[in-house]
């Protein structure tokens, strides 16, 4: 018997799933494309039809988001120290708060995007690295329809 979704031969019993209301019988690397799990027992001459719900599996797609450095509050302070600034002036050049410089440099806070953006431009400088971030979608229906089950199959063969 051949898997209904990728064609291979199924070694073993075939599992059978639900797709879009279909029920396939298919081998076990491509049972997560169903719905449903149906699995068929005979006990004492009477067949029952067990259906087990399956959750959908979550995806990690790979987000790159731009993060601030290690240390960024201590490369703000040296930047300011080579040029002679006091944080007062620093923070007058870019025309935010004294307190606001001091705070970032203590690494009390983290400064908004745009104070990043403005230090790393007076500095010439970069604050900010970017970086490999996994989220996890939770809310996204990962069922593939059957349209994707044919494209799935295309791919591999
Ligand atoms: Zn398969």
């Amino acid at each position: 018997m051949e898997c209904e979704i990728c064609g291979k031969e199924i070694r073993y019993r075939p599992a059978k799933i639900i797709v879009e209301g279909t029920e396939l019988n298919v081998c076990n690397e491509c049972r997560e494309y169903g719905v449903e799990d149906v699995s068929t027992s005979v006990q004492h001459g009477v067949t029952r039809v067990v259906r087990k719900d399956r959750r959908p599996q979550q995806s990690k797609p790979i987000v790159f988001t731009e993060e601030l450095v290690e240390g960024f509050n201590e490369i703000i302070k040296k930047e300011r120290q080579k040029r002679g600034w006091s944080q007062e002036e620093l923070a007058k050049r870019i025309q935010e708060k004294e307190s606001l410089i001091r705070k970032i440099e203590n690494a009390e806070m983290t400064p908004e995007p745009d104070v990043i953006e403005k230090l790393e431009r007076i500095f010439d400088i970069k604050l900010r690295e970017k970086v490999q971030e996994v989220k996890l979608s939770p809310q996204k229906k990962l069922v593939p329809t059957l349209g994707d089950v044919v494209v799935i199959k295309k791919k591999k063969k």
